[in-house]
C-alpha cells in the first residue's frame, strides 16, 4: 500500500495524478491531489481572462471524478522531505510515501516595484483583478513588460479587446525573438495593425504606481502594468532541502525524480528537466509529457522495475494575436524554428485546438489512453 501525494492541480499535476491512479490501481494505496483553488486554472488562457473574457469553469473535483483520487483544497506552505509530510497554511499535515511536485512557478519579481505595482499571471484571482482594473479605465495606457510569447499574446489580446487603450510592449530583445524571420515579420505587422507600441531593446529598472522607469531614467506612463518577463520556482522547494537550480526549479534525473530525494518526482514548470538540447523551458507542451512520465516512472518503481529515461522534443510555438489572428511557428525538437509556420485563420484554429486539448486529454487518461500528439512529443526525436 503506497500513499501518493500530488501537489498542484494545474495541467501537469492533474495529468500525473490521473495517470498514476490508473497505473497503480492494482497495486493498492491512495492518490491525493492538493491545490490552492477548487477551480482548475487554465493558465495558458490567462491572457484571455486579462482581456475580460469569461472562460469555462472547470472544478477539479469534476475533472478527477471516477478516478478514486482524493481532492484536498489547500495551500502548501512547507515540505518536510525527511518525515515525508506536506504542511498546508491552515496547519493541516498530509503524509506521503511518494510525492509528485507540480506547483508550477511564480513571477520573478526581482525588479523593484514589480511586487507592489505590477499585475502578474500567478493565479486566476489576480488576473481577474487586472481585467477589472483595465475595464474601469477610460482609455489610458497599459504597459506589458516582456517580449516572449506570454507578453505578445497579452499585448495583442488587450489591444484588440480594448480599442481605446494604448498598449505599450516593453522588451529587452525583439518580440518573438525565438521565432523564424518570416513568422516574426508577421508578428510585427500584427502588433502594428493592433496599434501596440513596441519599445524593444530596453530594460525596465523599476515599476512605479503610474509608470515604468527604464534603465537610463526614461519614464513610460502606465495606468496598469503587466509583468511577464520570467518565472521561478516556489520557495517551498528550496526551503525543504530539495536540490533546485538557480531559478528555484527542482533538479530531476532522467526518471523525473529529484536528484537529492528520489521519493519526490517533479514535473511541469516546477522541474528542471535536462534533455540533449538543454534544460526544458516551461510550457504545457512539455509539461504534460513530464507529468505522464513521472507517473509511469513511479508506477514502474513500485513494481520493482527500472523506469525509462524521459525523452522530449518541441514541435511548435503557438501564439495567439487576439481572437482573430495568430502565428504558429513549427520547430525542431530543440525549439529552434523550422521554415514552416501558420498564420491567420488556420493559426487561430490550430491555437484553439492546442488550448482546449488538456480537458479531452484528462478524459482519455482516465481510460488508460493518451492522445496521439503525446507520442510525437516523446518519440525521442530530441
Ligand atoms: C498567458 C499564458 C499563455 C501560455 N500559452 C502557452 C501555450 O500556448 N502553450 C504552452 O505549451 N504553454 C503555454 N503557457 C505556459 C503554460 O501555461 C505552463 O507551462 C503550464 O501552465 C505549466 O503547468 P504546471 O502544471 O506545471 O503549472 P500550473 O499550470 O501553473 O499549475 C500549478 C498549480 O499549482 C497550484 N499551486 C501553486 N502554488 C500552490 C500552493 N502553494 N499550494 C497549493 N497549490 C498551489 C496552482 O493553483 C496551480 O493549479 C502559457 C502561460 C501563460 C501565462
Amino acid at each position: 500500500m503506497t500513499d501518493i501525494l500530488v501537489l498542484g492541480g494545474g495541467y501537469t499535476g492533474i495529468a500525473a495524478a490521473i495517470r498514476v491512479a490508473v497505473r497503480t490501481r492494482r497495486i493498492g494505496g491512495t492518490v491525493t491531489l492538493v491545490n490552492a483553488s477548487a477551480r482548475f486554472t487554465e493558465r495558458l488562457r490567462l491572457h484571455q481572462t486579462a482581456a475580460g473574457e469569461k472562460l469555462a469553469d472547470h472544478s477539479l473535483k469534476d475533472l478527477l471524478a471516477g478516478t478514486g483520487i482524493r481532492f484536498v483544497q489547500g495551500r502548501v506552505a512547507g515540505l518536510d522531505v525527511g518525515r515525508r509530510e506536506a504542511r498546508l497554511d491552515d496547519g493541516r499535515v498530509l503524509g506521503y510515501d511518494k510525492l509528485i511536485y507540480a506547483l508550477g512557478t511564480v513571477t520573478d519579481a526581482s525588479v523593484p516595484g514589480v511586487a507592489e505595482h505590477a499585475h502578474v499571471y500567478d493565479d486566476y484571482a489576480g488576473t481577474k483583478q487586472f481585467a477589472e482594473r483595465l475595464a474601469a479605465l477610460d482609455g489610458g495606457t497599459a504597459v506589458v513588460a516582456g517580449g516572449g510569447l506570454t507578453g505578445i499574446e497579452s499585448a495583442t489580446e488587450l489591444a484588440e479587446a480594448h480599442p481605446d487603450l494604448h498598449v505599450v510592449l516593453v522588451t529587452r530583445g525583439r518580440p518573438g525573438a525565438m521565432m523564424g524571420e518570416k513568422a516574426r515579420a508577421y508578428l510585427d505587422a500584427a502588433l502594428e495593425r493592433l496599434g501596440v507600441e513596441v519599445r524593444a531593446g530596453v530594460d525596465v529598472a523599476k515599476v512605479l504606481p503610474d509608470a515604468v522607469e527604464l534603465a537610463g531614467g526614461e519614464l513610460i506612463h502606465s495606468d496598469a502594468t503587466l509583468w511577464t518577463t520570467g518565472t521561478s520556482g516556489l520557495p517551498v522547494a528550496a526551503e525543504s532541502g530539495l536540490t533546485v537550480d538557480k531559478r528555484g526549479r527542482i533538479v530531476v534525473d532522467s526518471a523525473l525524480r529529484s536528484v537529492s530525494h528520489p521519493d519526490v518526482y517533479a514535473v511541469g514548470d516546477a522541474a528542471a528537466v535536462t534533455q540533449p538540447f538543454g534544460v526544458m523551458h516551461g510550457t504545457c507542451q512539455g509539461g504534460i509529457p513530464t507529468g505522464l512520465h513521472a507517473a509511469d516512472s513511479l508506477a514502474a518503481t513500485l513494481r520493482g522495475k527500472t523506469p525509462k529515461p524521459f525523452r522530449f522534443g518541441y514541435i511548435h510555438q503557438p501564439v495567439s494575436l487576439g481572437r482573430k489572428d495568430g502565428v504558429i511557428q513549427f520547430t525542431r525538437p530543440d525549439d529552434s524554428p523550422r521554415r514552416w509556420f501558420l498564420t491567420g485563420r488556420a493559426a487561430v484554429v490550430y491555437k484553439e485546438t492546442v488550448s482546449s486539448s488538456p480537458i479531452p486529454t484528462f478524459k482519455l487518461l482516465k481510460r488508460g489512453l493518451a492522445p496521439v500528439w503525446m507520442f510525437a512529443l516523446t518519440a525521442g526525436l530530441a
